[in-house]
């Protein structure tokens, strides 16, 4: 079984100095709420850890193109931030992951779990991120992964993930 708490951390960790490593310009603020009622899950933890890369750094882009867009109207003071907690939920755990971007305009949001579907420039997202997250969260993981969203104001990412009764 694994510590939830711990990959969240560690992961969030890992794409924000990712980020900084690849962009010495990229500046973000990032807030971590770990519950630490959480109980140990069964789980493949390199796989869970990819989901929360990938969700984290979709994170940290939209909020980063939120800045630069604000930035060319003159605005500079929005902070680029991601939000991640841990809950302990009934039978499991919930993973949620937020940011400060533009959030995800109604009429793309049914396409964002569909493979290869990207808004990103060639070369920046391959547009399999969300799809392989789904996978790894529903089919591999007996869980679930939502999203919701303000345009112009938030994205948010709800992980669940139950606890088996294997041990
Ligand atoms: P990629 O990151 O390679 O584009 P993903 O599968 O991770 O592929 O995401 C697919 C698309 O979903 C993105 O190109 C973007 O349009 C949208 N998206 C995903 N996460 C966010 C987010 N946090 N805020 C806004 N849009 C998002
Ligand atoms: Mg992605």
């Amino acid at each position: 079984k694994s510590d939830i708490n711990a990959l969240t951390d560690e992961y969030l960790r890992l794409s924000y100095h990712g980020l900084r490593a690849k962009d010495k310009s990229f500046t973000a603020d990032f807030k971590i709420e770990l519950d630490e009622n959480v109980e140990p899950v069964e789980i493949v933890p390199g796989d869970i850890g990819r989901v929360l890369l990938n969700l984290i750094n979709n994170g940290f882009y939209a909020a980063d193109e939120k800045k630069k867009e604000l930035e060319k109207a003159g605005q500079t003071d929005f902070m680029p931030t991601v939000w991640v907690k841990t809950q302990k939920i009934q039978n499991g755990v919930k993973i949620t992951v937020r940011d400060n971007g533009n959030g995800i305009p109604d009429e793309i949001k049914s396409k964002i779990f569909q493979p290869f579907f990207t808004t990103k420039p060639t070369g920046k997202g391959t547009g399999l991120g969300l799809s392989m997250s789904y996978d790894i969260i529903t089919n591999g993981h007996g869980g679930d992964l939502k999203v919701k969203s303000k345009p112009g104001e938030f994205t948010e990412f709800e992980i669940i993930i139950p606890q088996t009764t294997k041990s």
